[in-house]
């Protein structure tokens, strides 16, 4: 049996020959990438970075100064790669009339001349990093009201630097507020809330795995979250949009400039437009195209994007407008500045062809994780970056493929009501004849480098809940090591946020949950309800029978707790209510959010009539969310 010392020897060489593949297969030395994510820079960021008005760090490159050196053997040389391209950062020119802020958040801000003002596509995920890109677009290019936003879609890391850039800062003078029109895609009130909000707390979680918030930049840590460097830490907020695009060919002057939309729904977002600008040749694909093969499903979870639909929409783009571009622009990355063509046939058939095998295996007979190990990624993928698994990968995606046409059952009766790990974990120990004979057969896989296998044996004894301190090192070490060589910048921060997790217990981060007030206060009736339904404890609700009316913002909705279920149902009331209550919604949800009394909310005009303990009653059956649950631990 090999001591730490020396299996540490063992991964660390394992970890350095793969890598070192890596760096042979790809024409790592190419440098046309980086040629294109610099051409056009014509202002630095600012050099501090971007802080919040106290003074509290939102956003700073220098975090990643790290990677102006050579590829250390703890990133895979690929990643690394994007890794320094992402970190190419200011305002850039793509065309006279045109720019993008990029690096100054997760995602791009594109700025369009317009006749009276710049006209803003997706402004950033925070307040302070909207407000800083928009300063150094005034300052280098002379100060211009905000005439238009247009939110691509409905993923907040595109809108909630919303009222950075429509001047409703606290700290601001009213009278320098403006309230541009702000277009959507139709449908963008449905998801932009319900999306993040009903499952809102499970999914910041595991987004704290996806982009690492808790691990820190350097080479053992985050460098890169593959659409960019991460989401930045400032105040996200939200502004209605009051102007929707629903048709594909639907043309707008905004501001005096011409755009031709397509609609993109049901692709990378739910609602998601694209848009042609006929006066520039210039097409912008929203986050349909990046630079990376995105995500069929998100490791911090999503529902299931169609891949045919994407293929499809991408090919309809280019045969509406391929012949008519000659510069073509996302909202993540750089922008592709000659053969669009080529770009959008290859981005198409990176979600076809995933698309396609996935179907083909599973026709043949394979389960989801037989046709991960089977599918092999096209040729042409070693010679064309823009379809590398940066942000999604092939093996997850393919998963992600079969899920939404199967469902997660793979159809063998073993799997149709599984053991949970805990149970699992349990048995699989006493099979091996315990904690110590589990270790050694881990440590003969990682010998053999047989990582997944050691991490499956390893995760088991540490659910088996064993008092194994060495099985917790040795999984933390397999953990690492997987996260090291992974092409993907988020599945690397998912293995390292565990290796951490284990290794130094969970230590909350001081950050709220996934719940955006502002937005959460804009949901429909319906969706509001019916995420605080997703609250109700059947315990503390056993053998209630109550009917509550709302009046809310005007709107009726009655609410019924009976047989541990609740239900909203809205534009009615109940003929005879245990309570009725006039109410607004921003007050509501600070009620549940705790940051409210009942008392309080009366003395600010809330009203009650009826039997008070009943409404008190409904509120005490929702449980609370912590948002630090275990993830790697039992
Ligand atoms: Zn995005």
């Amino acid at each position: 049996m090999s001591d730490k010392n020396n299996l540490q020897e063992i991964l660390n060489k394992a970890t350095a020959a793969a890598n070192k593949a890596v760096a042979e297969r790809l024409p790592l030395n190419d440098k046309s990438d980086l040629e294109a994510a610099s051409r056009g820079l014509i202002a630095q960021p600012p050099a501090d970075g971007i802080q919040t008005a106290n003074g509290r760090k939102v956003w700073n490159l220098a975090d990643y100064d790290f990677l102006d050196g050579d590829c250390p053997h703890t990133v895979n040389p690929s990643l690394w790669r994007l890794a320094q391209l992402n970190k190419i950062s200011g305002l850039f020119e793509v065309a006279d009339g045109v720019w993008q802020i990029r690096a100054f958040d997760i995602a791009n801000m594109t700025i369009i001349r317009g006749e009276t003002g710049w006209i803003l596509i997706d402004p950033l995920m925070t307040r302070q990093t909207s407000a800083a890109g928009l300063k150094l677009v005034n300052e280098t290019l002379g100060h211009r009201p905000v005439s238009a936003i247009l939110v691509t879609h409905t993923h907040p890391d595109h809108f909630g630097g919303l009222k950075g850039v429509t001047g409703d800062d606290p700290a601001e003078p009213a009278d320098r507020v403006s309230h541009p029109p702000i277009y959507a895609p139709a449908d963008f009130m449905t998801y932009a809330a319900s999306e993040t909000i009903m499952g809102g707390n499970h999914m910041a979680r595991r987004a704290i795995y996806q982009f690492g918030l808790t691990l820190g930049t350097h080479p053992e840590g985050v460098v890169d979250g593959g659409l960019g460097k991460g989401p930045a830490k400032g105040n996200r907020t939200f502004a209605e949009p009051n102007h929707f695009i629903g048709e594909t060919g639907e043309e707008r002057a905004i501001d005096g400039v011409r755009f031709i939309f397509q609609m993109a729904s049901g692709t990378e977002a739910p609602a998601e437009f694209t848009f042609y600008l006929p006066d520039y040749r210039i097409l912008c694909m929203a986050e349909v195209c990046t630079q990376t093969m995105h995500n069929l499903v998100p490791p911090r979870g999503a529902q299931l994007r169609d891949a045919r639909l994407w293929a499809r929409t991408i090919d309809e783009a280019l045969t509406l407008f391929g012949d008519k571009t000659d510069i073509l622009i996302n909202c993540h990355h750089w922008p592709v500045w000659d053969n669009v063509r080529t770009y959008l046939e290859e981005q198409r058939d990176v979600y076809k062809y995933t698309h396609d095998q996935t179907l083909r295996l599973a026709n043949l007979g394979h389960t989801p994780h037989e046709i991960a190990a089977a599918i092999d990624e096209p040729d042409w993928l070693s010679e064309k970056f823009h379809g590398r698994g940066y942000y999604g990968s092939l093996t997850f995606n393919a998963r992600a493929v079969y899920t939404k046409y199967f469902g997660f059952y793979d159809g063998n009766p073993v799997n149709v009501n599984p053991l949970p790990p805990e149970q699992l974990g349990r048995h699989v120990v006493d099979a091996v004849g315990g904690a110590d004979a589990a270790v050694a057969v881990a440590q003969t896989a990682i010998e053999k480098d047989e990582l997944q296998w050691a991490a499956t044996l390893l995760s088991h004894v540490v659910f088996s809940g064993a008092d194994a301190p060495q099985a917790r090192e040795l999984l933390v070490d397999v953990f690492r090591h997987l996260g090291y060589r992974e092409e993907s910048g988020i599945m690397r921060n998912v293995y390292l946020t565990g290796a951490k997790e284990l290794a130094d217990g969970i230590n909350p981060l001081p950050m709220t949950g996934g719940r955006n007030a502002d937005l959460a206060a804009t949901l429909p009736l319906k969706d509001w309800f019916d995420a605080f339904a997703v609250r109700l404890n059947p315990d503390r609700s056993r053998g209630h029978n109550l009917m509550l009316n709302f009046s809310i913002d005007g709107q009726p909705a009655c609410v019924s707790v009976a047989r541990q279920t609740e239900f909203a149902r809205i534009d009615f009331q109940c003929a005879s209510p245990d309570a009725t209550v006039t109410i607004q919604l921003p007050v509501l949800e600070a009620i549940i959010s705790g940051n409210q009394t009942l008392e309080e909310a009366e003395a600010a005009g809330a009203t009650i009539t009826g039997d008070r303990d009943k409404l008190r009653q409904w509120f005490d059956m929702h449980d609370t969310f912590n948002l630090w649950f275990n993830i790697v631990t039992p």
